[in-house]
């Protein structure tokens, strides 16, 4: 047999794929090839989670940054940049406005900035659990010391975001400054999953340098990790950068990867991020169709959107949440999805049956 597809028949069937495999799938796709995965994928995924997406509020509360990756909007040399960050009384509006949505998980996403201390920090935590007790909160703040991490948890927290961005050191260090480490990246991905958090890693796909090993690695670093979510979407240049001349990362690498990522780890949350919704007007569907099964709609006020501009041309900034919601909703109809009020926390196979049919 066809050595693409007896890989893809090994990946289907739940067996461990070593560097080399991985490698060769990405660097040989086939149109056929990437159609059997996606079939794959979306019947796995369905013989978990059916039709059902999960959605997440996300509050973008801060873009102050004290870090300087190369390819993000929101870094702290870009002169550029309003900037802005929300009060706990502007976070717990959003909260409130997306619980009437029926949103049941928010994600406080922000950068890396020093104002809030832990206490604060934990302290709005406690408020969305204590108003909201059938919710879950996301945290997704950077690299913080395991004393924080484990307050914040403490505080109620229920789940982590952190992309690990690459598993290969020497392309860590081609997209981020000196002061930047690998190994302290790696570090907090395993001291969250010790403190009991629901961990999201990732990656960005078409991330300047990255070569077909490079995702090898990602893939290996994602079959061993096992994390619980997993956020991939594809790199986008940012004009105020030093990325800002390189190429973005394509539609069908994104899917075709979404689809691997489903099938290596059937049971993960796996978000059609708003990057892949800017590089296609279809891109957030096309993600489901292909085993993606998290939505993430933006929670935060509508005046601060624009300056939340992690890479150029960002879509929804000009919209609402209630617009989203509508907008989401529709669109996932029309593929023949329902977006859920749930948690949506993570299922096990043995739930949905582990067994499908194509
Ligand atoms: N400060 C937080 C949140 C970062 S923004 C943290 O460190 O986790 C969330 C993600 O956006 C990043 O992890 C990165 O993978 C992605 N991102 C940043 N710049 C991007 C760009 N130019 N194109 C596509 N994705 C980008």
């Amino acid at each position: 047999m066809d050595k693409l597809f007896s890989i893809i028949d090994s990946l289907s069937a739940g067996r461990t794929l070593n560097f080399e495999q991985f490698e060769y799938l990405v660097s040989h796709r086939s149109d056929e090839g990437a159609r059997l995965l996606r079939t794959h994928a979306a019947a796995v995924r369905d013989s978990i989670y059916g039709k059902d997406v999960f959605v997440r509020g996300l509050i973008e509360f801060t873009n102050i940054c004290r870090n300087d990756c190369y390819y993000c909007g929101i870094r702290k040399s870009n002169p550029n940049l309003q900037r802005y960050r929300l009060s706990e009384a502007q976070i717990m509006y959003c909260v409130r406005s997306g619980y009437d949505l029926g949103f049941r998980t928010f994600v406080l996403q922000g950068g890396e900035d020093g104002h809030y201390t832990d206490a604060q920090l934990c302290d709005i935590v406690r408020q969305i659990k204590t108003e909201y007790p059938d919710c879950a909160v996301t945290l997704s703040l950077g690299e913080r010391s395991y004393e924080s991490y484990a307050a914040l948890r403490e505080a109620g927290a229920d789940r982590y975001l952190l992309r690990h961005e690459t598993a290969t050191k020497a392309h860590y260090e081609k997209l981020h400054p000196p002061e930047m480490s690998f190994e302290h990246r790696m570090q907090c991905l395993s001291d969250l999953r010790e403190l009991g958090y629901a961990v999201g890693a990732g990656f960005m796909v078409g991330s300047p340098y990255q070569t077909p090993a490079d995702l090898a690695r990602d893939f290996l670093f994602l079959q061993e990790f096992r994390p619980d979510m997993v956020g991939i979407g594809p790199f986008i240049p940012h004009t105020d950068t030093p990325f800002k001349d390189m190429p973005a990362g394509t539609l069908e690498d994104t899917l075709y990867y979404l689809s691997i990522i489903r099938l290596l780890l059937p049971e993960v949350l796996l978000p059609a991020t708003t990057a892949l919704g800017t590089i296609h007007p279809l891109g957030r569907e096309m993600g489901i169709q292909h085993g993606a099964n998290v939505i993430m709609p933006n929670l935060s006020p509508t005046d601060v959107r624009k300056m939340y501009m992690l890479y150029d041309g960002k879509i929804c900034v000009d919209d609402d949440a209630t617009d989203c919601e509508k907008c989401l909703d529709l669109r996932l109809e029309k593929i023949g999805h329902r977006i859920v009020t749930d948690r949506g926390d993570k299922r096990t196979a043995t739930e949905g049956g582990a067994s499908y049919d194509l």
